[in-house]
């Protein structure tokens, strides 16, 4: 999404690398706000979930440039403003902001963001508490959830994928912490190599060896252990000799793909990466998937923040959606690099659940006022945990499912 401009990696960049940054800041609001042309009501014409929520422009990506300034030329500390750290950690990390200054005014406010945690994380006052458990979890678990690492591979049980610590494979399937552990993501796990053995890809997991990516842990500021994690990870995934990794999750398609090259004193790495809805798309291309089975089914699609505007990724799965018979595939009014962020990731709904549902019921409130849709379609777990939570919750009527399961359904 980003140009790194000053020949640092961005995880050995400080705070006060972005001094000239923070002092630009024209204070122009592009962050907050759906880019120009892309507006199409008064409803809909906001970007930051977190100002949307409070209102209150520390809350904002303009508001972290100013807080990094106050804080790099010593005119605040933390003892002077007690939420500090919300206003720092109640960002979902979505990229809207940085997306639309890019175009304008050419500043990074989510990296100064990102900045300001690992500041905080190196002066004791960052993370939030709920994030401590979590890092603690991947330090002593080397996953998230509290899960034991035999629990792993258990989503795998009789499927003839290869263990790759045992026999060599072409595609490494790099299932994430999510898919693999939460009971209610695993059939995504299923479902996924599934379908990449049907259409004849030579595919291997790392099972019970597989690590954390460390997404979760970068996005609240913890550059030492993510740096930790980032370089066992590197070793490991470039050791296993495979041609390229699948992963289902855009958190650790984002990690392996964009933030193990920005740690430093690492070696490059000797495999391609590519997201799930990437390699099924080019699958679809190439003839070796026909999805044949008819859906009916009016959808719109849910863009992972960490998969679009984090990455660029927005073809494929529309593509895959309008391939399946019986689609009609509609978009919601702000969609591709304008959409909403469901209220999931950075952290944000492991330490404000309230604030991350509230953002998911906008979400669902847009989809159906805006397209009619039955049914929102991602490809995220965090986007289909939040998004799901809330729709169970309400007892909303709309649908949601994630596209790999479409796919598996129209291909059967
Ligand atoms: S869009 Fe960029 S320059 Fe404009 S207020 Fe936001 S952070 Fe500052
Ligand atoms: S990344 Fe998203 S939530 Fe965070 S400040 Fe920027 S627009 Fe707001």
């Amino acid at each position: 999404m980003t140009v790194n401009k000053s020949g640092k990696k961005v995880f050995e960049k400080e705070l006060e690398d972005y001094r000239d940054q923070v002092w630009g800041c024209a204070r122009c609001n592009w962050c907050q706000n759906q880019w120009g042309w892309s507006v199409k009501s008064a409803e809909f014409s906001e970007i930051c979930p977190a100002f949307h929520e409070y209102r209150f422009f520390p809350y904002s990506g303009m508001g972290k440039m100013h807080i990094a300034r106050a804080l790099i030329e010593g005119d605040f500390d933390y003892a002077d403003a007690p939420e500090l750290a919300e206003f720092i950690y109640t960002c979902t990390t979505c990229g809207a902001c940085e997306m639309n200054c890019q175009r304008m005014q050419d500043k990074e406010p989510l990296k100064v963001n990102e900045a300001l945690r690992a500041r905080f994380v190196r002066d004791g006052v960052g993370p939030m508490p709920e994030h401590k458990n979590l890092i603690n979890s991947v330090k002593s678990y080397d996953n998230p959830w509290m899960q034991p690492r035999t629990q792993r591979d258990r989503w795998a049980k009789k499927l003839p994928v290869k263990d790759i610590g045992k026999e060599p494979a072409e595609t490494l399937f790099f299932v994430g912490c999510t898919t693999a552990l939460d009971a209610s993501m695993s059939q995504v796990a299923r479902d996924t190599a599934s379908i990449l053995l049907k259409a004849g890809v030579d595919l291997g997991t790392l099972g019970k060896k597989e690590l954390c990516c460390g997404s979760p842990i970068a996005r609240v500021g913890d550059r030492e252990t993510f740096i930790e994690l980032a370089l066992r990870n590197r070793e490991l995934l470039n050791n296993t000799g495979v041609k390229e990794i699948v992963t289902s999750c855009p958190g650790c398609y984002r990690a392996v793909k964009h933030d193990y090259p920005e740690v430093p004193g690492a070696a490059a790495l000797n495999f391609k990466v590519y997201h799930t809805v990437e390699y099924i798309d080019r699958l679809i291309a190439d003839g070796k998937l026909t999805l044949s089975r008819e859906i009916p089914l009016k959808a719109t699609w849910h863009d992972p923040c960490h998969l679009g505007r984090h990455c660029g990724i927005y073809d494929a799965p529309r593509n895959i959606l309008k391939a399946i018979p019986g689609i009609t595939f509609v978009e919601k009014e702000r969609n591709r690099d304008q959409s909403w962020c469901c209220g999931g990731g950075g952290g944000a709904r492991t330490a404000f659940l309230d604030f991350a549902q509230r953002t998911a019921e906008k979400l669902i409130d847009e989809a159906r006022r805006t397209t009619g849709a039955e049914a929102i379609v991602t490809c995220c777990p965090f986007c289909e945990q939040n998004i799901g939570d809330v729709l169970q919750r309400t007892g909303d009527g709309m649908k949601l499912y994630n596209l790999i399961a479409l796919v598996s359904q129209s291909i059967a």
